[in-house]
C-alpha cells in the first residue's frame, strides 16, 4: 500500500492510500488537490473516510463524489453532508478494492463524534492525535480527550500516526516548555527541523514516540506533573491534561 500526504490548505494532510491503479483517501477537506494526485498518479478513488465535521476535513466531498460514485465512511454521531455509511466505535469498514479494513475507534474532545480508522501499524486519527500534540477542545471535556488519547495511547508501539496537521514543530516548542530534560524531544527537535528544512513532512511518527515525547500523552510523568503543578493543577490526570491544554492554547 503507497501512502501519500496530499498537501491542502495551510497545513492540512490529507491521507491517499492507494494500491493496484485504487485508491481511498482520509479526510478531504479539499477536492481539488485529491483530483490532481488521482490524475497524476491515473488512480480511481474507492472510498472515502471522515473523522469528524470540520469542513478542512469533510470540505472535499462533494467535488470527489460528483467525479467518482463511492461511499463516504463518517462518523454516526455527526452530520455531515454527503457521509452515506455512518460508524461507530468497534465497527469494521471495508474496502475491498483496495483489500483494505479498517476498526472505527471513537474519540470525543476534539468534536464529540471524532473517530479514527485504525489497521494494524497504522491510525488515521484526524485532528485528536498529533505529532508531538492534540486537537483542540472544541466540543468535548479535558476528561473526554484524555480518554480518548489514552485509547490510542494503548496501540502498539510501532502504530504509524497519520494525524492531519503539520503542526509538528510548534507542538515541540510547546513540549520542551514543558518537559526542556526529555532527551528523546530534544533529539526530535533536531529531527523534525531537519526533516522541514528538506521540505519534507514530519509525519507520520510513531505511537512509541508519541509516548515518549508527546506532553499530552504523558499526564502521569512525573516531570510533566510538576510543570502542570507550576501552573495550578493537582496531581490528577485530568487536571494536568486540563492545565497542558490551557497552557498550550496561550502559547
Ligand atoms: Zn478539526
Ligand atoms: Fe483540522
Amino acid at each position: 500500500m503507497k501512502i501519500t500526504g496530499v498537501p491542502a490548505f495551510q497545513d492540512n494532510y490529507i491521507w491517499c492510500l492507494e494500491r493496484d491503479g485504487r485508491a481511498l483517501v482520509v479526510d478531504p477537506g479539499d477536492a481539488d488537490p485529491v483530483l490532481d494526485h488521482l490524475a497524476a498518479s491515473g488512480t480511481a478513488l474507492a472510498a472515502i473516510l471522515i473523522t469528524h465535521h470540520h469542513n478542512d476535513h469533510a470540505g472535499g466531498i462533494a467535488g470527489l463524489v460528483r467525479r467518482f460514485d463511492v461511499p463516504v465512511f463518517g462518523p454516526a454521531l455527526e452530520d455531515i453532508a454527503g457521509v452515506t455509511v455512518k460508524v461507530r466505535e468497534g465497527d469494521t469498514v471495508r474496502v475491498p478494492q483496495l483489500d483494505a479494513q479498517f476498526s472505527v475507534i471513537e474519540l470525543p474532545g476534539h468534536t464529540l463524534g471524532h473517530v479514527a480508522y485504525y489497521r494494524p501499524n497504522q491510525l488515521f486519527c484526524g485532528d485528536t492525535l498529533f505529532a508531538c500534540g492534540c486537537g483542540r477542545l472544541f466540543e468535548g471535556t479535558p476528561a473526554q480527550m484524555l480518554a480518548s488519547l489514552s485509547k490510542l495511547a494503548s496501540l502498539p508501539g510501532d502504530t504509524q500516526v497519520y494525524c492531519a496537521h503539520e503542526y509538528t514543530q510548534s507542538n515541540i516548542r510547546f513540549a520542551l516548555a514543558v518537559e526542556p530534560g526529555n532527551q528523546r524531544l530534544i533529539a526530535r527537535w533536531e529531527q523534525v527541523n531537519a526533516l522541514r528544512q528538506a521540505g519534507l513532512p514530519s509525519v507520520p511518527s510513531t505511537l512509541e514516540t508519541e509516548r515518549e515525547t508527546n506532553p499530552f500523552l504523558r499526564a502521569g510523568e512525573s516531570a510533566v506533573i510538576a510543570a502542570a503543578r507550576a501552573r495550578g493543577a493537582d496531581d490528577s490526570p485530568v487536571a494536568v491534561f486540563a492545565a497542558l491544554r490551557e497552557w498550550k492554547n496561550r502559547y
